[in-house]
């Protein structure tokens, strides 16, 4: 078989510990035998940071930018630990926080889904991505302790000095205050990342909040996504044949709880936080997440939803065995090429890339797995695998399909 071409790169961002050495054997294993991959590479790598006083995290989000199409693995986010542990002249910010601030987008979190793995709620068949709005609200918040009676109030100055002021509340004895905001800007580019996913992946939008009890607040949540929706998607919506609904979040969460999945469910920032950990541990196992950031300008960044695997990378270095789980990193690269391959009609590459997925859960379903999944399977006697000799399984299946096509 000659390999698949690529005509435009693809970004490349390496990472840290556990999953740069899964990073590499992916590539070695399941993509450079296959594909003549042409990435424009940023090593995120902790060490290189470092050394770039962190300006190829910027970097790399620059090139996304420019080639719409980013596949990042997992990196530290330094705390004091690490500092020591990496000799670092500064603990630097959160590499997924410098990237999402310059590709303003939102984060889309969906589980895989394979057979023998099954999720808690029954009647859960299909996928439900959670899309979280990662600016403001509580996250961004100003607070403090009331420690004496007096009277709260909630002001606003404009340019010109003049002030709007409405109570809060009297205070007859201590308490707390917070205030938190947002802006129509973001509010808008979440609306239309979330409905441009759910036209992309063909999947019905849900959107809930608490419009009855904050108003004005979670009102013009409402309002902006239905301002968005009606202008801008509607008619696409209904010739694709899919669907936006909105509800009260407490609806939503018993309509989510009773459906079949297959929807996009689009949450405020708490909400998104909270709820994105509920599904995923209810599908089994946060290494079988995968994530994607999506910019309103249409890039895309795709990565693992799990962190860098730290214990499993210290037993690697002593020379242990391990068995991690690289499902979600392949999906990441999967879904990169996919969409490389879409972008740029390049059936060949979007082709390998269903290949490189069906492989991988067959793998799975034919009993071969991390420990991980081992542990929660409902496959009778599954083989655990350590990390290498599961890519290996995944490969052979690989080679199989591909000569069958
Ligand atoms: P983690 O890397 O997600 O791992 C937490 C635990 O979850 C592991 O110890 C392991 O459990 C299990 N696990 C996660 N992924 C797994 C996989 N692929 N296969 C098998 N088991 C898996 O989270 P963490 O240990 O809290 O964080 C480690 C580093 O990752 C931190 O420096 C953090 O900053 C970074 N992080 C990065 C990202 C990102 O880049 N997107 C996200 C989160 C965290 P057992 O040990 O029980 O086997
Ligand atoms: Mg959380």
């Amino acid at each position: 078989m000659d390999k698949i071409t690529m005509t435009v790169p693809l970004v490349e961002m390496d990472g840290d510990e556990m999953t740069r050495i899964l990073w590499q054997m992916i590539k070695d294993e399941l993509l450079l035998p296959f594909v003549d991959l042409k990435t424009e590479y940023y090593d995120l790598g902790l060490k290189h940071r470092d050394e770039t006083d962190d300006k190829v995290t910027s970097e790399a989000a620059m090139a996304t930018k420019k080639y719409g199409v980013a596949v990042k693995c997992a990196t530290i986010t330094p705390n004091k630990a690490r500092v020591e542990e990496y000799n670092l002249k500064r603990t630097y910010p959160s590499p997924n926080g410098t990237i999402r601030a310059i590709l303003d987008g939102t984060v889309f979190r969906a589980p895989i889904i394979v057979r023998g793995i099954e999720p808690c709620v029954r009647n859960w068949k299909k996928p439900i991505t959670i899309a979280r709005h990662a600016y403001g609200d509580v996250y961004k918040n100003t607070e403090f302790l009331v420690d004496r009676p007096g009277t709260a109030y909630l002001v606003f100055e404009d340019e010109e000095g003049n002030t709007r002021k409405e109570v809060i509340h009297h205070f007859d004895q201590p308490g707390v205050l917070h205030g938190e905001h947002n802006l129509d800007s973001s509010i808008r580019s979440f609306a239309r990342s979330c409905l441009s996913y759910g036209l992309d992946t063909r999947q019905d939008v849900w959107f809930g909040c608490k419009d009855t009890i904050s108003k004005t607040y979670d009102g013009r949540f409402k309002e902006i996504f239905a301002e968005i929706f009606d202008a801008e998607y509607k008619e696409k919506y209904e010739a694709a044949g899919i669907s936006y609904f909105y509800s009260l979040i407490d609806d939503i969460v018993a309509r989510v709880m009773k459906s079949e999945g297959g929807m996009i469910w689009a949450c405020q920032n708490y909400d998104g936080d909270v709820m994105s950990d509920m599904i995923s541990s209810a599908f089994g196992s946060l290494a079988m997440m995968t994530s994607v950031l999506v910019s309103p300008d249409g890039c895309w960044e795709y990565e693992a939803a799990h962190g860098t695997v730290q214990r499993h990378y210290y037993k690697h270095l002593a020379g242990e065995e391990t068995s991690t789980n690289s499902v979600a990193t392949i999906f990441a690269w999967s879904g990169a090429l996919k969409k490389r391959g879409e972008l740029d009609g390049n059936a060949r590459l979007s082709a390998f890339a269903d290949a490189l997925e069906k492989s991988t859960l067959n793998t799975i379903e034919e009993g071969y797995m991390t420990k991980d999944l081992a542990l929660i399977t409902s496959l009778e006697n599954p083989v655990v695998q350590n990390s290498r000799d599961f890519i290996l399984a995944i490969r052979s299946r690989l080679e199989k399909i591909l000569e069958e096509a």
